[in-house]
């Protein structure tokens, strides 16, 4: 018997290679949020669940047709929300043959390359980012699951030597562990602390600056029992903790230091930015992103951590039909098993960039960050952050009038910034961190953004 589906492989991939090439050859002249229609008409992928198999190109026709249009465009230059990155031409070809290959990358034995480019990748990194030497490392499918692996190696070490062995016997009856975060401390760092029950609400917050930056000299007394949190990368301002004096501290008193330096930690890979972070290298543990700054499709992060066996520790587990090699075993740092080879990915990123093309990449999105602060700033707008890193806030005047400017932004289609607050006022927020975008984008959007504000104020 042949298969129901027939896979005219030349057939299909030129198609989808001509449909992507389309896609994204347009992509820098579309609006940037899809349309309210294009939108809707997903609803054409919907009602009953198909009965028969259906031919793969018509399958791809169906979804290029109907969800091409309802995409946000991403992966293009002008979009300056959530601190999303693009995809560099070198990862999204390999993202396709990463597809072809299928390879499961939890355990070495069901590929060896895979085991082996994560390997690379992770040391590529590591070195780029100026951890120390001996640091272990894995691959996640974002920030928030790299902070789960940290702070999980951490709660494994501190348990551990306190005498208490936390995989094996769970939290009931442990020694209590004391959590320290900044007061602006990221959710997804709040959220893996619930997930390892050490609740989202139990933490000592320490306060900030006007930038958002935990003050050194407000920190509580630490102990060996205490993790402490820093970040690298304020989600709203890009303001990064004095990581040097912070670790520091926490290290005297034999407290585990974890850094959230989701896109923040790349600043280590540009040379003029690298001061920004300094002493990073003297935390325990580190988590990062590869789908923010380094502009690799989602989902891709990676925790690293100074302690090998505090990770493997967290994570390592075993199974008759398991047969661990003696090399480096993807699963035991990391909670999946079976996953995507997201190390595929990193490494055409690198290997496309080079350690000078990852710091012009990060140095460059600095500067056109620059670039929209001083023409806003021009335009007669406030800018409410040090635009020392990607991202820019500014105030449109009051908390109404901002509002107004930033829905009238993302409805004209030419760029796409969201809005916050920041320490009360309402901010538009402008990250620039794709490696597309140039200074044409920069003027451009700068223009739409004021034509939208002189707009809001038409209407008084
Ligand atoms: C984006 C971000 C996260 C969460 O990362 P995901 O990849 O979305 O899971 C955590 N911390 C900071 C500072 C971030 O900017």
């Amino acid at each position: 018997m042949t298969s129901a589906i027939e896979a005219d492989w030349r057939r299909l991939l030129e198609e989808a290679a001509e449909r992507c090439r389309r896609y994204l050859e347009e992509i820098g002249e579309r609006r940037v949020a899809p349309s309210r229609e294009t939108v809707e008409a997903v609803a054409g992928l919907a009602g009953r669940l198909p009965e028969e198999p259906c031919d793969p190109a018509q399958v791809l026709g169906r979804l290029d047709e109907l969800g091409s249009p309802a995409t946000v465009a991403n992966a293009g230059r002008r979009f300056f929300g959530f601190v999303n990155g693009g995809s560099l031409p070198a990862t999204v070809a390999a993202g396709w043959l990463a597809a072809a290959w299928d390879q499961n990358a939890g355990l070495a034995a069901a590929s060896p390359l895979a085991a082996r480019l994560e390997e690379i990748v992770l040391a590529w990194v590591a070195e780029l980012l100026g951890l120390p030497e001996g640091t272990a490392g894995g691959l996640v499918t974002g920030c928030t699951m790299a902070n789960f692996c940290g702070l999980a190696a951490g709660r494994h070490h501190l348990l551990g030597q306190a005498g208490w062995d936390v995989e094996a016997r769970g939290l009931f009856g442990a020694p209590e562990l004391r959590v320290v975060v900044g007061a602006e401390v990221h959710v997804s760092l709040v959220k893996a602390l619930g997930m390892l029950g050490l609740g989202r609400e139990r933490v000592e917050r320490v306060p900030v600056d006007e930038q958002g930056r935990m003050r050194a000299e407000e920190l509580p007394p630490l102990d060996e029992r205490t993790l402490l949190c820093l970040q690298a990368g304020n989600v709203n301002t890009g303001a990064i903790d004095p990581l040097g004096p912070l670790c520091d501290a926490a290290r005297q008193a034999g407290a585990w230091v974890h850094v959230d330096g989701a896109f923040g930690l790349w600043a280590a890979a540009a040379p003029e930015r690298a001061a920004l972070v300094a002493g990073h290298e003297r935390a325990d543990s580190w988590a990062t992103d590869f789908h923010k700054w380094l502009n690799v499709p989602y989902e891709s992060g990676a925790v690293f951590c100074r302690h090998p066996e505090a990770l493997t520790g967290a994570f390592r587990m075993g199974a008759s039909y398991l047969e661990w090699g003696s090399g480096r075993e993807p699963n035991h740092f990391v909670p999946e098993m079976s996953r995507r080879a997201h190390a595929i990915e990193v490494w055409a990123a690198l290997a496309s960039l080079g350690r000078r093309g990852v710091a012009e990449l990060v140095e460059r999105c600095c500067r056109l960050a620059a670039r929209f602060a001083a023409a806003l700033e021009q335009a007669g707008f406030d800018i409410l952050n040090e635009v020392t890193l990607n991202q820019v806030l500014v105030s449109f005047g009051s908390a109404a009038a901002t509002r107004r400017v930033v829905a009238a932004v993302q409805e004209e289609g030419t760029c796409w910034c969201g809005a916050t607050e920041w320490q009360g006022r309402t901010a538009m927020r402008i990250s620039v961190i794709n490696w597309a975008t140039t200074e044409e984008d920069v003027d451009r959007s700068v223009a739409a953004i004021v034509r939208c504000a002189e707009g809001v104020v038409g209407e008084g």
